[in-house]
């Protein structure tokens, strides 16, 4: 898709080699603790430097199976490369991210594959395909379970294919990790609502997994929100990422303060509108994304307004404007609404028997196990609403959760 081009491009091989040669390749990592994943950053940046690729490939899969996204939308300033001891050097800390990267891209490029466990004879149901399933999938494939993913959207993936900004992760880039986990194995079932058009049967599993992630963008709850012209930020994002883009002016007015709020912004730009304005209720401070996505969104011609709380969407048959009280009025032909996710997890755990709180699946933070001991969850399910990084970490945990419980 035009007007997307990468934000952070790859390295070139010999840039890569010298990258990874400025690493101090320090004992007990700072990096490596920093990754909820835990990669052993220092491991494949040396195997880097020694034009060991696959080598580097090897060592990031083993930490975690979904390396190539995350080398990507990885937040890297406050993970991995946030932590790395250059910044008390006073030097650019390692580009970890585009390292990792430059061994994925390897990886993939020379089709590489995942090992697979001898068979078990047990079978697992991940419910969801985003990226707490993926990571479950891949750790239960590698112990020899067949697992079967059920996932609604037509695309497997979850956000990685459906929400990530255009220009850190392509639809074509997150079915290459889909790709690995079908070619070893791992059955999709798209198209495939639980407790919608698909009723799990869980007597035909041995444990069943839960990462559906969280609901639909939540009403701003004022007149005239529901009216042409006005969009949720998820739904807006999805369709230019994978379908066509929804019909938008040249005049946007996004309403969110988070990271979500943000993309929506830089796509509307990126898809030509002229003016894009995001009011947020709070003050600049309180925005809860993070800061360099924010100064990206400006540097885009992103504009911004603060403390501004919308009262109403007024127009006559089409959104003509969005009204902050009596004293601000911002004209506009298009609104996105970015005010954070429902929770959309209910119907499974009421039918069965999974506590929640405040909408979020509980589980056992060691092992991801529910209240349900058949049952095990992770990613925004449970912690409501986080990074790719996390999701696959407790998706990892709750497959060595799912394997200690059937031994
Ligand atoms: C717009 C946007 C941009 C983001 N950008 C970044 C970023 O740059 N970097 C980053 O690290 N993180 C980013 N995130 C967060 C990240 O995408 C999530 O934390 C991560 O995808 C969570 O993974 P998950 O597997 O828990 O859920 P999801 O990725 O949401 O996957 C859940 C899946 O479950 C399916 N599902 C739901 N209910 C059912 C059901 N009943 N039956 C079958 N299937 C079901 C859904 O269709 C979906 O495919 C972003 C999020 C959004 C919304
Ligand atoms: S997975 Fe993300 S946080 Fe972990 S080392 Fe890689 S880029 Fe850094």
């Amino acid at each position: 898709m035009s007007g997307f081009a990468e934000l952070h491009p790859p390295f070139t091989p010999q840039a890569a080699v010298v990258e990874a040669n400025r690493c101090l390749y320090c004992y007990d990592a700072p990096c490596t603790g920093a990754c909820p994943t835990h990669i052993d950053v220092p491991r494949f940046i040396k195997q880097i430097a020694g034009a060991n690729l696959n080598g580097a490939a090897q060592t990031i899969l083993a930490s975690n199976v979904l390396g190539l996204s995350c080398s990507r939308v990885c937040p890297v300033d406050v993970l991995c490369e946030g932590a790395c001891v250059m910044h008390n050097l006073n030097k650019k800390p390692i580009e970890i991210g585009r390292l990792q990267r430059r061994a994925m891209d390897h990886f993939y490029e020379s089709g590489g594959r995942l090992p697979q466990g001898a068979p078990s004879g047990k079978k697992v149901a991940c419910i969801g395909a985003g990226p707490a399933s993926l990571a479950c999938a891949a750790e239960l494939r590698r112990n020899g379970c067949a697992v079967t993913i059920f996932d609604k959207k037509p695309l497997a993936g979850g956000l990685n294919t459906y929400g990530v900004a255009q220009y850190k992760f392509t639809p074509e880039d997150s079915r290459k990790e889909v790709e690995l986990l079908r070619a070893a194995g791992v059955e999709f079932r798209n198209g495939a609502e639980i407790g919608g058009n698909v009723n799990l049967n869980d007597r035909d599993f041995d444990a069943v997994f839960i990462g559906v992630g969280l609901g639909p963008t939540q009403p701003l709850g004022v007149p005239g929100e529901n009216m042409p012209g006005v969009h949720n930020a998820i739904d807006f994002i999805a369709a230019y990422k994978t379908a066509t883009p929804l019909p938008m002016g040249s005049r946007v007015v996004v309403i969110g303060g988070g990271n979500t709020a943000i993309d929506a912004a830089v796509a509307a730009r990126r898809l030509g509108a002229a003016d894009v304005t995001m009011i947020y209720r709070r003050t600049e401070a309180d925005m809860s994304a993070f800061a360099f996505e924010y100064q990206h969104a400006r540097h885009e011609g992103v504009q911004f307004r603060f403390q501004a709380r919308p009262s109403a969407i007024t127009g006559n048959g089409k959104v003509e404007a969005v009204e902050c009280g009596a004293d601000l009025r911002l004209p506009c032909d298009t609104v996105i609404v970015s005010i954070g996710q429902s929770k959309a997890v209910e119907a499974i755990a009421a039918a069965n028997g999974i506590a929640l709180e405040k909408g979020r699946v509980v589980a056992k933070p060691e092992t991801g196990q529910t209240s349900n001991p058949k049952y095990f969850a992770g990613g925004d399910c449970v912690n409501g609403g986080r990074e790719v990084v996390d999701a696959v970490a407790e998706g990892k945990r709750a497959a060595k959760g799912i394997l200690a419980w059937l031994t």
